[in-house]
């Protein structure tokens, strides 16, 4: 079967059509980072109507691109929280007139839910449309297995034991990885369109990750949990003295060398941070369960080239190796086939929602979610 996905839970209005084996037939995306870049973060009321101005068209165009018609998919999915409420709504909305209008069923997508599960797409599924239809519904994982969650809004590790069963075993105190990528991303006056995680990942790339000393977090407590706002502050005083040094105003004016020192000093810290954590939750979840083996890596910064490597060497040199998931970069930040893909994945465990009376929800917690309507 088909599933038209859609997704503007942020910054992004998204749509996809996939096949039920995972296969992409078609895909649209509508990035807003030239609206909100003068803004400096994404401004909700620009969003909205941004999502209102480029949805029909991006669902459209996903439905061209998959050379079909709204009456030949077979259900739709579409994201309805967490994310920015007045969004959400746009897309949401959208989704339960075109349900109810062509008599589709429906799903609601826990778009934390739908970052993990991207992870279980078999890689040769991508895009390659030439595979015949729904033959091998194969998943790159099954269940249980350990999931890191880095993206915009959280930063989280979870066990994964099905479809809408997951418990959280370790999570931020104060900020996202996402956000300290974004925050040092504007300090340095990078462009932060889409996220400041590209500009600091390719700025890192020429500079000396040990040239700037910035202390790990939480080294004294003993648990999984995360905390990046004080590498922030430790990133911002760091710079405002090599500002003293060099005789300039602000972080901004610095060289593109000392530029790049920092945004490496910064990416180093801040991935041995995250590789401490996650060992650690690694050596307890294999003890609980020996079953679970394989770490799925999700979310926005997912896409990053050098965590990606790092977490590869992390599951190898172990005595136990693990196996490490990730989707592709440009399937770790929000699209519509994240929707797309939660939705043949709730389908075929047998869950859906009633799109009337589907709500969005700004704030939808992750534990206690229940599938089994
Ligand atoms: P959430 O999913 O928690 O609701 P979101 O949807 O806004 O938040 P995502 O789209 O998953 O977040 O991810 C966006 C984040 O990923 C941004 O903070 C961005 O800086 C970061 N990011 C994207 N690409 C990279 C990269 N190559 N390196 C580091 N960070 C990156
Ligand atoms: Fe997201």
């Amino acid at each position: 079967f088909t599933v038209l996905g859609i997704e503007s839970s942020c910054d992004d209005t998204g749509a996809a059509i996939l096949r039920s084996d995972g296969t992409i037939l078609g895909e649209s995306l509508a990035s807003q980072h030239s609206i909100h870049q003068p803004w400096g973060g994404v401004v909700p009321s620009l969003a909205k109507s941004a999502h209102e101005d480029n949805i029909d068209n991006v669902i459209q165009t996903a439905l061209s691109n998959a050379n079909m018609k709204i009456e030949e998919v077979d259900a739709i999915g579409v994201t309805v929280g967490p994310g920015l409420e007045i969004c959400l709504r746009v897309g949401c909305e959208r989704a339960k007139d075109l349900a109810l209008r062509y008599n589709k069923p429906f799903v609601g997508i826990h778009h934390l839910e739908a970052h993990i599960l991207m992870a279980r797409i078999s890689p040769e599924k991508y895009n390659n449309t030439s595979i015949p239809s729904d033959k091998s519904m194969s998943r790159a994982m099954e269940f249980p297995f350990l999931a890191l969650l880095v993206s915009g809004g959280h930063c989280q590790i979870m066990k994964a034991h099905g479809i809408g069963q997951y418990s959280i075993i370790g999570g931020t105190l104060d900020d996202s990885l996402g956000e300290a990528f974004d925050k040092t991303a504007r300090l340095l006056g990078l462009p932060v369109g889409g996220g400041g995680g590209p500009a600091i990942e390719k700025l890192a790339r020429t500079g000396d990750p040990t040239s700037i000393a910035l202390p790990i977090p939480l080294q004294k407590r003993k648990d999984c949990d995360f905390s990046y706002a004080g590498l922030k502050t430790a990133v911002r005083l760091a710079s405002e003295k090599l500002c003293i040094e060099r005789d300039v105003e602000s972080a901004e004016q610095l060289s593109e060398n000392d530029k790049a020192n920092i945004a490496a000093s910064f990416q180093h810290t801040a991935f041995r941070h995250l590789e401490i954590r996650l060992n650690r939750a690694m050596v307890i979840v294999s003890k609980e369960d020996e079953r679970i083996s394989t770490l799925a890596v999700v979310g926005g910064v997912a896409a990053n080239n050098e965590l990606r490597s790092r977490l590869e060497k992390l599951c190898l040199d172990r005595n136990d190796p693990w196996k490490l998931c990730v989707p592709p970069p440009r399937l770790c930040t929000d699209q519509g086939a994240m929707s797309a893909w939660a939705a043949v994945e709730r389908l075929l465990v047998g869950s859906s929602d009633s799109a009337e009376g589907q709500e969005v929800f700004a704030r939808y917690p992750f534990v206690d979610m229940d599938s089994s309507t």
